[in-house]
């Protein structure tokens, strides 16, 4: 198979597509790839082989385990490859890109050797009851472009697991790496539990609106989320969303300025700051603002920008022109509003969808770059006096995915956490996911969690057998 030109994956086989399109790499701008642009016809076929294969896929435990131990080992042995992929589509740099590629691997491995039994709930003289989780048959799951296989293999491990078969619609941005690990680890399992077929919005639709589709795994924006919701309401689908989000980072008076500095700092502009659980906002006490944004303007001018598949490089471009866009509309808007920009600010002048790390400061609430989700590597910083007054403002916002708050006392912290209403509140981190603690937005930041035997809940339908036992002779 021709990474950089890959076929559908259907029914267990390589299916060329009946129509093709372009991938551009972001850090030259130029074409590099062409990818197979699922059709709705294309899905129906995916729909229909992934659930002629579930019945038997469903019965069998332990060769599923079995079967998702076998895709961590390859995942790892073709990390290099898959990790190229990656960093040419999406543009973080290789050593990332080999990170995520080993974090799908450890998904892989969890949800292989996570125990799952059934419960006992309830127990008397006269009763018993035991939950059990039956599978739900065919699974549509469709990530995001930020971290195409991560987010992939954050669905397949658990749908597969539990017992469900699936089909993965990737991003149109991120076609081929994500292609690449389907068609990888298809030999893994019977034809049909394992279909691939990247596309967009039409392809999306006949996905979502598949009246064989029991469950909709979705990553993306709150906009697509609300739009995905709707589809699966008519067949009352079972699904998971995980949304946009502006996460706040609020560091107390306490704070040791140069401990925190770094995570902050790395927390903000994790892949070009194109991450869920990226910082997106920082308000920090007025005792330690100035000397916070000296020392986060110090570490962003240190940061050597280029192609991801240079080696040196620590941060690449944005990954696509549509997000570049959106991102260069924020600054202007921001410099329009003559907030303060100590560092970057601008597009290098050269081919590719750079921007430098951005720190602005001397910035308002209500200006755009606060207020919306900018997706892209610049981080206003907001000052206060009152920590209250710091959770309100990180609180008055439709989303509720992450926050974080960062101190020396973690203890005393803790209420300070517990205020922000969000799905994960962390202390002195930030953009700590782990295969095995739930993660879900609150408010439009999300439905349902993803990760643990929590996530792995949401790919099966609870049952209970209850049983009347007989009396006591
Ligand atoms: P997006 O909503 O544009 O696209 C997400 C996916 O939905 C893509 O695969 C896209 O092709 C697909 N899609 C588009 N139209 C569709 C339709 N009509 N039906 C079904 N699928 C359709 O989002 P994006 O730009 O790829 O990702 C960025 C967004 O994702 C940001 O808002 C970010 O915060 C969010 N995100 C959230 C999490 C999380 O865990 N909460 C993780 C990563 C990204």
């Amino acid at each position: 198979m021709n990474d950089l030109e890959p076929s559908l994956l259907i029914d267990g086989r390589a299916v060329a597509p009946s129509r093709r399109a372009e991938v551009i790499d972001p850090a030259d701008e130029r074409p590099f790839a062409s990818y197979p642009k699922a059709t709705p016809e294309e899905i129906g076929r995916a729909v229909e082989s992934a659930s002629r294969a579930f019945p038997s896929w469903s019965r069998d435990e332990a060769k599923r385990r079995q079967a998702l131990a076998s895709c961590a080992t390859s995942l790892l042995d073709a990390a290099d490859r898959i990790a190229g992929l990656i960093c040419r589509e999406q543009g973080k740099p290789v050593g990332r890109a080999r990170f995520e590629v080993e974090n799908a691997a450890r998904w892989f491995k969890y949800f292989a050797e996570l125990e799952v039994t059934p419960e006992v709930v309830h127990r008397a003289a006269d009763r018993v009851s035991t939950l059990h989780l039956r599978p739900l048959g065919v699974v549509a799951a469709i990530p995001a472009w930020n971290f195409p296989v991560a987010l992939m293999a954050w669905k397949l491990a658990p749908a597969l697991r539990a017992g469900n078969t699936v089909v993965v619609k990737p991003s149109p941005f991120t076609p081929i790496a994500s292609l690449a690990v389907g068609h990888l680890l298809a030999s893994h399992f019977p034809a049909g539990v394992l279909n691939v077929l990247p596309g967009d919005g039409d392809a999306g639709d006949a996905l979502t609106q598949h009246a064989d589709v029991r469950k909709i795994s979705f990553t993306g924006s709150t906009a697509t989320g609300r739009r995905v919701f709707a589809s699966g309401a008519p067949s009352l689908k079972r699904v998971t969303l995980e949304l946009g989000g502006n996460d706040a980072g609020i560091v107390l008076a306490d704070a040791d300025v140069a401990a925190v500095a770094e995570g902050i700092y790395n927390a903000a502009f994790v892949n070009c700051g194109q991450s869920c659980a990226a910082i997106k906002r920082l308000y920090v006490h007025a005792s330690v603002h100035d000397r916070l944004v000296e020392a986060l303007t110090a570490i962003a001018e240190g940061i050597r920008v280029g192609p991801g598949s240079d080696p040196q490089t620590q941060m690449g471009p944005i990954s696509n022109a549509a997000q570049l866009a959106r991102v260069e509309e924020l600054l202007a808007d921001t410099k329009r509003r003559g907030a303060r920009i100590h560092t970057g600010g601008e597009r290098l002048a050269r081919p590719g969808y750079f921007v430098r790390p951005t720190i602005v400061s001397a910035i308002a609430d209500d200006a755009r770059l606060v207020a919306e989700e900018q997706f892209g590597p610049v981080l206003p910083i907001l000052s206060f006096t009152d920590a209250a007054d710091a959770v309100r403002r990180a609180n008055d916002t439709t989303f509720g995915l992450n926050a974080s708050v960062w101190t020396s006392d973690p203890e005393a912290a803790t209420p300070v956490a517990a205020a922000l209403d969000v799905g994960t509140a962390w202390i002195n981190q930030h953009s700590a996911m782990t295969p095995f603690l739930p993660y879900g937005g609150a408010k439009t930041s999300g439905v349902g969690v993803e990760h643990g035997i929590w996530g792995l809940r949401e790919y099966a339908q609870s049952q209970l057998i209850d049983v009347k036992l007989p009396a006591p002779r």
